[in-house]
């Protein structure tokens, strides 16, 4: 039996009548840029996030960068100034923060929870930390109460990155609702995905969506006026339509990945393989389901040679990346392990039971 890790196809076809409406509604109006595809994507995506404000940007890269870069505008931080970060996340999440001169203070997280524990962060805190950024990697929550706690003790803005997690919750409130502001990414795998590049940020403060929408625009607030050296980031009306459709069933999608988890959980129980701790139901929307074992490259060979596609995220932590050479030598040693253990299974809404039974035996039968 044939499993993907992710067929886009799968996807698109089970809302195919919705978006190809909304693909000619767009290409037929003549409206392509900033019009009333954003905007009522925007209003019902800051709905559904639980924030006043959102702002469409062309992807989550932007989304991290210009967020951040309003912040230091904002609150006038200095070229050096920090920001915690976890040691194991996506290179977007990094560069964001090296892009606007700041520097990004690497923390390992626990090796069985893949938090970010508060003990921590608040070991790392010096005289020129301004904000620590949570990124809710494979979709699982990493806020808790504690970590926003010690921001607000320490001053601190408490920034998320949310590519990874769109409807996921603590508490009842949204990932992306819960700091002081957002990115998110709407690259086409993502639980929320765009036909191409696609991202935003939510918050409650006008301050700072403002700032991101004229800095977004060319720096520009009123057409051939230019307050600030912007850049040219913004959400296409074609994006925002396909976006609007999608996000009307991203609770069922959601749901259908709680799900596959539960009997990947369930039913996986090969002892070479590890799987991450279990939280409540609220708090992973599994955008990835990792597994995590010694033998991670065999195993891969072995499910491709029984047709499971896996990914691995990510085969290099950004510290012993080429582009941060002045980091080689730095340890993080679970950051390590993750990124040499770490096979992601196959997940998509779109997964029968069946084939999702069957990378269980697989796994079950994997020596
Ligand atoms: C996908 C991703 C990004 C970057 O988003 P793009 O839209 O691809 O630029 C940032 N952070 C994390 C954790 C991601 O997974």
């Amino acid at each position: 039996m044939n499993v993907p890790f992710l067929s886009l196809k799968d996807i698109t076809a089970k809302y195919k009548d919705e978006l190809h409406e909304a693909v000619i509604r767009v290409t037929d109006s003549g409206w392509y840029l900033q019009g009333n595809e954003n905007k009522v994507f925007e209003d019902n995506y800051a709905k559904y996030i639980g924030t006043k404000y959102c702002v469409g940007v062309a992807n989550g890269l932007q989304a991290l960068e210009l967020m951040i870069r309003a912040c230091k505008m904002l609150y006038g931080w200095n070229d050096g100034d920090e920001i915690i970060v976890q040691a194991n996340t996506y290179i977007a999440t990094i560069l964001s923060i090296s892009q606007n001169n700041l520097k990004p203070i690497l923390l390992d997280p626990n090796s069985e929870t893949l938090e970010l524990e508060p003990e921590t962060i608040e070991k790392a805190i010096t005289d020129k930390t301004r904000g620590v950024m949570l990124v809710h990697l494979y979709g699982r929550c990493l806020y808790n109460e504690k970590i926003d706690e010690i921001c607000n003790n320490h001053n601190l803005k408490l920034f998320e990155d949310n590519a990874q997690s769109h409807g996921c919750c603590y508490n009842g409130n949204r990932t992306g609702s819960l700091g002081t502001v957002a990115a998110h990414s709407f690259y086409p795998g993502k639980n929320l995905g765009a036909f191409g590049d696609a991202g935003a940020i939510t918050t409650n403060d006008k301050e700072i969506a403002d700032l991101v929408r004229v800095l977004g625009n060319y720096g520009s607030s009123k057409k051939y006026v230019f307050d600030y050296i912007g850049e040219n980031s913004r959400l296409d009306e074609m994006s925002a339509a396909v976006l609007d459709v999608k996000l009307r069933h991203l609770e069922d999608d959601n749901n259908r990945r709680k799900q596959i988890a539960k009997m990947y959980y369930k039913g996986i129980k090969n002892p070479a393989i590890k799987m991450p701790s279990i939280l409540s139901a609220e708090k992973n929307v599994f955008h990835i389901f990792p597994i995590f074992t010694k033998k991670r490259d065999e195993l891969q060979s072995y499910l491709k040679e029984n047709e499971i596609g896996t990914i691995i995220h990510y085969p290099i932590p950004p510290h012993k990346q080429e582009a941060y050479k002045e980091w080689n030598n730095l340890s993080f040693p679970v950051t390590e392990k993750i990124h040499e253990q770490e096979l992601s299974l196959p997940m998509s809404p779109t997964l029968s039971d069946e084939q999702v039974q069957w990378v269980i035996e697989c796994l079950n039968e994997w020596k």
